[in-house]
């Protein structure tokens, strides 16, 4: 029943074109949640020609992983605010010390200015979903620590497995309809390696905490979102 879960936390995890976008749209207007994903917010920093943009632009366009700190960066001022963001300006990539359940510390600040900008401003924490993000371990790790110290946790990580051909194929088929910057074929098998290397390690991550759900990413887009939902409407602390 759509409306029966509240202030969930959710990560979509899982490869290039397996989903993520169009499953992430529709878990935000059925549970009203806002979709934050790492590949749009890049796209449109790219397109106005911000300083993040331009350092960014060269790792999209090749396939790469758009390094932790500008990721980070992102991430903060659409979570955390503007400030905050400037102030994890400073922390550099990999510092971040991951302490759920015994504080955050985001190492090289150490200030008391630090640790209270980068508290969330209260409404973060009653729902969101991440669309592309965290894709590193260090991501990961760093999103942990600021969050669960403020009793604002992930309460499940979807994981959405399709197999290599059908997401090459849903790639291909992409590429035709819209103009990306990273959806030839050369670079989605750069990023479909880069996702095998640097971020299905986060499942075991996410396994090892407990939350990670792993969803059949096949078959038609409502299919997929039904599987969802019945995951989201399983949570216990989500049932109303
Ligand atoms: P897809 O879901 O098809 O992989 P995205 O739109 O999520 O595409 O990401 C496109 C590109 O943006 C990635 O290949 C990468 O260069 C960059 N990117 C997006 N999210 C992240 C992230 N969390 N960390 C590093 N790079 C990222």
């Amino acid at each position: 029943m759509p409306g029966t879960v509240r202030s969930v936390r959710v990560v979509l995890l899982g490869p290039p074109g397996s989903g993520k976008g169009t499953q992430a749209a529709r878990i935000s207007s059925r549970y009203g949640i806002p979709a934050i994903s790492t590949g749009r917010l890049l796209d449109t920093e790219i397109a106005a020609g911000t300083p993040l943009g331009r350092r960014a632009e060269s790792f999209v366009r090749a396939g790469e992983l758009v390094p932790d700190d500008l990721v980070l960066d992102l991430v903060a001022s659409r979570l955390f605010g503007a400030r905050a963001a400037a102030v994890l300006d400073h922390v550099p990539a990999g510092t971040v010390v991951a302490a759920a359940g015994t504080g955050s510390r985001a190492a090289g600040t150490g200030t008391a200015v630090a640790e209270a900008a980068v508290t969330p401003v209260p409404d973060v924490c009653s729902g969101f979903l991440l669309d592309g993000f965290p894709r590193t371990l260090a991501q990961a790790e760093a999103f942990d620590a600021r969050f669960a110290a403020a009793g604002c946790a992930l309460d499940v990580v979807l994981d959405l497995d399709v197999d290599e051909s059908t997401v090459l194929a849903r790639i291909a088929r992409r590429s035709r309809d819209e103009s990306r910057l990273d959806d030839d074929e050369e670079t989605a098998r750069r990023r479909l390696k880069v996702f095998a290397e640097r971020t299905a390690p986060l499942r075991a991550y996410y396994a090892a905490r407990g939350i990670l759900r792993t969803i059949d990413g096949s078959g038609t887009p409502d299919e997929v979102a039904g599987r969802i939902d019945a995951v989201l409407r399983s949570l216990p602390d989500h049932r109303h």
